[in-house]
């Protein structure tokens, strides 16, 4: 007999996103457990690369470094500064 299959209290806790702002942000490491205010790194993406393209077509070259330099173009990840480990990421 294997038809007792809970129909409701089998949701299982997905990883949660982490809330986590473009600033730096008090976080409790989950890697190493220590409270800490994570690093932000800013990386480029998706969106970065066609600003990028869209800007170098409409206007100038020079303009296609503008997304790379402008954070708010870019996915901002925050990293834990005791044990280096990727925490999350805020996409604007
Ligand atoms: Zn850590």
């Amino acid at each position: 007999m294997l038809s007792k299959v809970c129909s409701k209290s089998s949701v299982t806790m997905a990883p949660q996103p982490l809330a986590l702002g473009p600033d730096p942000a008090p976080f409790t490491c989950p890697h190493c457990d220590a409270k800490v205010t994570t690093t932000v790194k800013a990386a480029a993406n998706t969106k970065t690369h066609i600003l990028a393209l869209i800007l170098c077509k409409c206007l100038c070259i020079p303009c296609l470094c503008i997304p790379y330099c402008c954070h708010s173009c870019q996915t901002l990840q925050h990293y834990c500064p005791n044990c280096k480990a990727y925490l999350g990421a805020y996409v604007n």
